[in-house]
This record gives C-alpha cells, sequence and structure tokens, in this order.
C-alpha cells in the first residue's frame, strides 16, 4: 500500500518540480562545465525547509513522508544532479543530528542546517574503506577530563570543501584501552588539525563539490560526540539506507527528462524521408525504456511507503538503488545513442546525464554491495 500524499506535500512537489525548470535546469551546463556548486541556490532550497524533509514543522523541517521526499528528489533532478544531492547530504547529516544528538547538540546545530547558514557533510569512506567501511582506521582515543583525540583521513566526500560540519565515523578507544567500536563526532571546519582538501575533478554530478578531509592530533570534547559509543555505524548505516530509496527518485527523473528530451529530437529529425520517431524500431525501444522507468518508480514508491508505515525496508532498498542505477545508465545511455553523431559533440544535456547517471552505480554502496545485501538476505548468511 502506498500512502496517500497529503495537500502540503503535493504542493512542495510542485514547487520543486518548477524550481527545477526555472532555476536548476537554465543554469545545469554551466555549473557541469565550470564544475561550480551555486551556495546561494542550495541556500534556496533550505529555505523552503527541504534541508529537513522529515523534520516536523515545528522544528523548520517539511513533514514529509518519505514517499514525498523521493518524489521531491525525483522532480529536482530533473534539472540538475548536484545540487539535489548536495541536499540529500545535508538532509542526512541533519537527520542523524535530530535523531541522535542531545538537547544542546540539536540547539546548536539543527537550527543553522535547516536555514542552510551551515552545510553538512557526512563522512565515512576512507582510502583503503570504501564497501567494507567497517574496516576504517581513523581514530578518536579518549583522553582524560572529557576530551578526545582524533586523527585519520577520509575521502570521496559530497559537500565536503564547503562543509561546516562533519558527521564523522571514526574507531573510537576508550580511556582504559578497551575498543569502543566506530562512533560518530561532529567536527567544525574550523577546529584546528582538521584539514579539508580541495573540490576534487570529478566525472558526472560536477555542480556536487567532492573532496577529502584529514585530521591530525584533533582534540574536541564529549559534546562533539553524538550518539552512544559504538553505536556510529548502525547510525551511518540508517543514514545510507535512507538515501537508497531516494535512489530510486533520483534515477526516474533523470531518465525520464533524459527520454523525454530525446522524444523531442526524434520527432523533429528527419531520416529516410521522415521522422525518426516514426520508425516502429525506434518507437518500440522508447517503449522498453518507458517500461524499465516506471518499474523503477514503482520499486521506489513501494520501498519508501514501508519506511512510511515503519515496515522493513532495507533489502527493498537494496533492489531499489541496484534496479535505479542500473536502469538510469542504461536508459540515459540508449537515449545518447538515438542522438546519433550528436551526441559525441560535446557540451550536450543527454551527454552530461549519460555522465550524472553513473554515480548511482557507486555512492550509497555499489551495484555489488547492493546484491550482498539483498543475497544475504536470500540465503541468510554472510
Ligand atoms: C561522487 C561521490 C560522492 C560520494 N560521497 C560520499 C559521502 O558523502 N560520504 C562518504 O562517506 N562516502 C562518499 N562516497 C564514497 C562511496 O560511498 C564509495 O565510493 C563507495 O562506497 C565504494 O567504495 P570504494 O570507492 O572504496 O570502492 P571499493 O570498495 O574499492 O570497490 C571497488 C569495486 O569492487 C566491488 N566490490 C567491493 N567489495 C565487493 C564484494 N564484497 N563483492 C563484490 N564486489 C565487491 C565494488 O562493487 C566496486 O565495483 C562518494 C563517492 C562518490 C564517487
Amino acid at each position: 500500500m502506498i500512502p496517500q500524499l497529503q495537500p502540503n506535500e503535493i504542493e512542495l512537489i510542485d514547487w520543486a518540480d518548477e524550481f527545477a525548470q526555472q532555476v536548476l535546469a537554465p543554469n545545469a551546463q554551466q555549473w557541469d562545465e565550470e564544475a561550480h556548486f551555486p551556495p546561494e541556490v542550495f541556500e534556496q532550497l533550505c529555505q523552503r525547509g527541504l534541508a529537513a524533509m522529515l523534520l516536523p514543522s515545528d522544528n523548520g523541517g517539511a513533514d514529509l513522508s518519505y514517499v514525498a521526499s523521493v518524489q521531491i528528489f525525483e522532480r529536482l533532478v530533473r534539472g540538475d544532479l548536484g545540487v539535489p544531492f548536495a541536499l540529500l547530504l545535508q538532509n542526512n547529516t541533519l537527520r542523524s543530528i535530530w535523531l541522535h544528538g542531545t538537547s544542546e547538540q540539536k540547539e546548536r546545530w539543527v537550527p543553522r542546517l535547516v536555514d542552510g547558514s551551515l552545510i553538512g557533510a557526512y563522512v565515512i569512506t576512507e582510502p583503503d574503506a570504501g564497501s567494507d567501511a567497517g574496516s576504517m582506521k581513523s581514530t578518536a582515543v579518549s583522553l582524560a577530563g572529557d576530551q578526545w583525540k582524533l586523527n585519520g583521513q577520509k575521502w570521496l566526500l559530497s559537500n565536503s570543501p564547503v562543509a561546516d560540519l562533519f558527521v564523522t565515523s571514526v574507531v573510537t578507544q576508550l580511556e582504559n584501552g578497551e575498543a569502543g567500536g566506530i562512533s560518530t563526532f561532529v567536527l567544525e571546519r574550523d577546529m584546528a588539525g582538521l584539514h579539508v582538501g580541495q573540490a576534487s575533478e570529478t566525472l558526472g554530478a560536477r555542480s556536487l563539490p567532492v573532496g577529502d578531509l584529514h585530521f591530525e592530533d584533533l582534540t574536541v570534547d564529549d559534546g562533539h560526540r553524538l550518539g552512544e559509543i559504538g553505536s556510529g555505524m548502525r547510525m551511518a548505516l540508517d543514514a545510507v539506507n535512507f538515501a537508497r530509496v531516494v535512489w530510486g527518485g533520483i534515477a526516474v527523473g533523470i531518465a525520464e527528462a533524459a527520454l523525454e528530451e530525446i522524444i523531442e529530437f526524434l520527432k523533429e529529425r528527419e531520416q529516410f524521408g521522415r521522422a525518426i520517431a516514426d520508425f516502429q524500431a525506434v518507437q518500440f525501444q522508447l517503449a522498453d525504456l518507458a517500461c524499465k522507468i516506471e518499474a523503477v518508480r514503482s520499486l521506489t514508491y513501494r520501498a519508501a511507503a514501508a519506511i512510511d508505515l515503519g515496515s522493513r525496508y532495507i533489502e527493498l532498498g537494496a533492489m531499489c538503488k541496484k534496479m535505479a542505477g542500473e536502469m538510469v545508465v542504461e536508459v540515459t545511455s540508449a537515449c545518447h545513442e538515438l542522438l546519433g553523431g550528436r551526441g559525441y559533440l560535446v557540451p550536450h544535456s543527454l551527454e552530461r546525464r549519460m555522465r550524472d547517471a553513473r554515480l548511482a552505480l557507486v555512492a550509497d554502496g555499489t551495484t555489488n554491495i547492493q546484491r550482498l545485501v539483498i543475497a544475504r538476505s536470500l540465503v541468510g548468511r554472510r
């Protein structure tokens, strides 16, 4: 069962659609070419409550269901991928602090993440610990007097080059020398010992700033530790699991926009004395692509509804991410191919979408890692 959207949700989805058409789409090509992240546009999205989609409205949130949230992403990415993806990271950062923070931590950081005056990054991946995030090496060692000393290196971090707050997973070591498991700390950009790297060159989603981070003898007090000691991996996985369902919406939005664009082109472009869209072979190809998009949309809304209804959704989320990644790469490649030689001349919006689509194969767990999650639930062993 997929819950009905509320009037405020329909209004916000329509708003996102218009924002994508009027603000994101006209600038997407230029942001891609210049690898430019537009902070003022990001802030506009935050000011509409979209940094805190799931938070109650009396805390500045949009009070949306998961089903509505994935549809917001579906609409926004029709304009551009990088800026909405930065917004997803903002939601994840904020949601972790909201769910696991003390009242002081919430008071200190949540309102400024909600209105976009602080930008958040979610820091898990290390050069030697990607799919196997649990093998991370960065450490936080407990010191006398409520202090922790952090050392480590992280990379491939969305928002990091422009972020103010870093929700960071590290391996904790307690004062008595005992292992404390993976725990989460909130690091602030101006802390001594925190080094934020420059933005990396990326293949697609180029309006998303991506970079690395290292911390060297960075000392923080216990007020910067988020949630229970040892709960860091669970917290990170919760954020990643939510993102996997959102990826369904992202993939549908990108693929549908690409399909619409190529259909317009094929109706205009004539070969052999008729519009290419009139050839049945091409029409069948378009029909197959449309079916694949609809299948992912259905799976995505079902996975999102499972979260809304409080049902188990981890495997559904992994299925959603796997199917979404494969579908969006296939659809954007096919649409690009239907451009003929034009597609090889750059820049072209379908060439950009084809590059953007490949992020769906990697971020928030690669396709093989989704298979792993699904297969373990089927076979019942690791
Ligand atoms: C643009 C971008 C933004 C990102 N943003 C963030 C972020 O904000 N925060 C963050 O923490 N991380 C982020 N990441 C990192 C992302 O989560 C990792 O890249 C991803 O989890 C894969 O890890 P890896 O790159 O180390 O690949 P690896 O783990 O080295 O994998 C390499 C290949 O081996 C395969 N493989 C690995 N293990 C297995 C296995 N057991 N069985 C079968 N195949 C396997 C993988 O599927 C992959 O194809 C981002 C990445 C990108 C590209």
